[in-house]
C-alpha cells in the first residue's frame, strides 16, 4: 500500500489526451509502494490547446515531472528550457522534469525501453549486426531511429504511408536511414530486426501489410502497439517462427529511467508487468 498522502507528498503523473488508459499510473504507483516514497503518481489530461500554459504553469514546482504521451511529446520538447541529446535527437520528449529554480528539461526514454524490451524478449540480439527495418514515421519512429543508431544499427529503414515524412525522418537523423517503397521486399531481405512503428493493430486490426516472409527467420520482431497485447503482426510473425518483443515490455522498459528521474531512486524489483496485464485484460 502507498504512505498516506501528506503535507510533503510529492506529485508526479503523465499527461496525454485522452489519458484515461495509460498504464503509467498502475506502474509507477507500484513501485512507489514497494519502494515507499512519499509520492503519488497521477494522469493528467489537458485540453490539446491548453497543455503549454498548462505545463508552464506546472514551473511552479506544484509537479515534480510528467511523463508524456500522445499528442504532446513534440510540443514537450518544445518548450523546455533544456534537453536531453535523446530527446533532441528524438525530436520529442517523453518526459519533463520541473526543477526547483523553475527550469524545465527534457527527456526521452522511449529508445531506452525499446532496447530494454529487446534485451528482455530476444536476449541475445544485437543491433549491430543487421539493418533494421522500421514501420511508420512518426515520433516513435523516429526516437526508435536514433536508438537503434546510437546502440550501433549498421541501417535503419523506414516505410512510411506518406512517404515525405518518411523522407523527413531520414533527414532529421540523419546518417545511415535509407527510406523504402511500400511494397519494396528489398526491404526486409537481409534485417535483423523490424519494428511495427505504426498504430495499425492497435485495438486488434491488421497490422502492417509487409511480407515478413520476405525477412530471414533469424529477425526479431517487435510491435510498439501493446492493446491487445499480441497483435497481428506478432501472430503473423511467431507463425513464421520468428522471435518477438511486444510494446508492454517497451513501456516498462521506458518507464525505469523516468522513475528513477522522478524519483531518485531506481524502481524496485518487482512484477509491475503482471499488474499491468491484469489491467489491460480487465480493460479488454
Ligand atoms: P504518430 O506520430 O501519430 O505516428 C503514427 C504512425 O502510424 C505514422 O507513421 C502514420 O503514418 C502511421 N499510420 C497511422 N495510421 C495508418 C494507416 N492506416 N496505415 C498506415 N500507417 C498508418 O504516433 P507515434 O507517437 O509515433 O506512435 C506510434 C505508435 O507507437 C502508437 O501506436 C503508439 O501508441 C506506439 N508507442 C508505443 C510506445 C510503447 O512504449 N510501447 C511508445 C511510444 C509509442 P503517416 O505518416 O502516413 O500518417
Amino acid at each position: 500500500m502507498n504512505p498516506p498522502i501528506s503535507g510533503t507528498t510529492m506529485v508526479a503523473g503523465v499527461a496525454g489526451a485522452p489519458v484515461a488508459h495509460s498504464l503509467s499510473p498502475i506502474i509507477h504507483n507500484a513501485w512507489l509502494a514497494a519502494a515507499r516514497i512519499d509520492a503519488v503518481y497521477v494522469a493528467f489530461a489537458p485540453p490539446r490547446e491548453r497543455f503549454a500554459a498548462f505545463a508552464e504553469g506546472l514551473r511552479s514546482g506544484a509537479v515534480r515531472g510528467l511523463n508524456l504521451t500522445v499528442p504532446f511529446k513534440e510540443q514537450g520538447l518544445a518548450l523546455a528550457d533544456e534537453a536531453s541529446a535523446a530527446a533532441r535527437r528524438a525530436g520529442s520528449a517523453n518526459l519533463l522534469l520541473f526543477e526547483p529554480d523553475g527550469r524545465i528539461c527534457a527527456d526521452n526514454t522511449d529508445g531506452v525501453g525499446l532496447l530494454a524490451a529487446l534485451a528482455a524478449q530476444a536476449p541475445g540480439f544485437d543491433p549491430r549486426h543487421a539493418p533494421a527495418l522500421i514501420l511508420g514515421a512518426g515520433g516513435a519512429a523516429r526516437g526508435a531511429a536514433a536508438a537503434l543508431l546510437e546502440a550501433g544499427a549498421p541501417e535503419v529503414r523506414i516505410i512510411n504511408r506518406t512517404h515525405a515524412r518518411a523522407e523527413a525522418l531520414a533527414e532529421a537523423v540523419g546518417g545511415l536511414v535509407r527510406v523504402f517503397d511500400e511494397v519494396d521486399d528489398r526491404a526486409l531481405c537481409d534485417v535483423g530486426l523490424i519494428v511495427n512503428a505504426t498504430t495499425l493493430g492497435l485495438g486488434g486490426g491488421a497490422g502492417p501489410a509487409v511480407s515478413l516472409g520476405a525477412a530471414p527467420d533469424s529477425a526479431v520482431v517487435m510491435d510498439m502497439v501493446y492493446r491487445p497485447l499480441r497483435t497481428e503482426f506478432l501472430h503473423r510473425a511467431a507463425a513464421l517462427g520468428m522471435r518477438t518483443a511486444d510494446g508492454l515490455e517497451m513501456l516498462i522498459g521506458q518507464a525505469v529511467p523516468s522513475f528513477a528521474a522522478l524519483f531518485g531512486v531506481p524502481p524496485p524489483a518487482i512484477d509491475v508487468r503482471g499488474l499491468c496485464l491484469k489491467a489491460l485484460e480487465e480493460k479488454a
